[in-house]
């Protein structure tokens, strides 16, 4: 399998918890490098732009509240299908559906705070990454 790159974001309710070394841990656990990783406060504005897809559904406005709630940490993750591991190991978007072992199972409080995002497709992939990181703060 091809090495990949994909976006990953500790969200708000992790952040506050305490919880980016863990879940950096299942990351690493799990085969996948962080190659970038910084933690910023997102503005609305900033969070609405990112999940832009999500516009027309109910909960984009709650969704994009809750993200520029407090830090999160966005990240790059590399590794052999990357994305599609990644997807594994953050488990399924309502927690109460997520394989035990996972981030969201261990994790996430509700379907809204589900305290990790990644990308789910190459082309999402390269998106997302260059909406936070600049060539320059991808050294591998
Ligand atoms: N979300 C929500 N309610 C829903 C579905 C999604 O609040 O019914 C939020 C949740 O934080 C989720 C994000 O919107 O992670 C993006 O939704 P998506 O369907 O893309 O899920 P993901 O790719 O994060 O698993
Ligand atoms: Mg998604």
């Amino acid at each position: 399998m091809a090495t990949e790159r994909t976006l990953s974001i500790i969200k708000p309710d992790a952040t506050k918890r305490n919880l980016t070394g863990k879940i950096n841990a299942k990351f690493e656990e799990a085969g996948l490098r962080i190659v970038a990783q910084k933690r910023i406060q997102l503005s609305k504005e900033q969070a609405g732009e990112f999940y832009k897809v999500h516009a027309e559904r109910p909960f984009y406005d709650e969704l994009c509240t809750f993200m520029a709630s407090a830090p999160v940490v966005v990240q790059v993750l590399e590794g052999d299908g990357a994305i599609q591991k990644n997807r594994e190991v953050m488990g399924a978007t309502n927690p109460a559906d997520a394989a035990p072992g996972t981030i969201r199972a261990e994790f996430a409080e509700s379907v809204g705070e589900n305290s990790v995002h990644g990308s789910d497709a190459p082309e999402t992939a390269a998106e997302e990454i260059a909406y936070f990181f600049s060539g320059l703060e991808l050294v591998g």
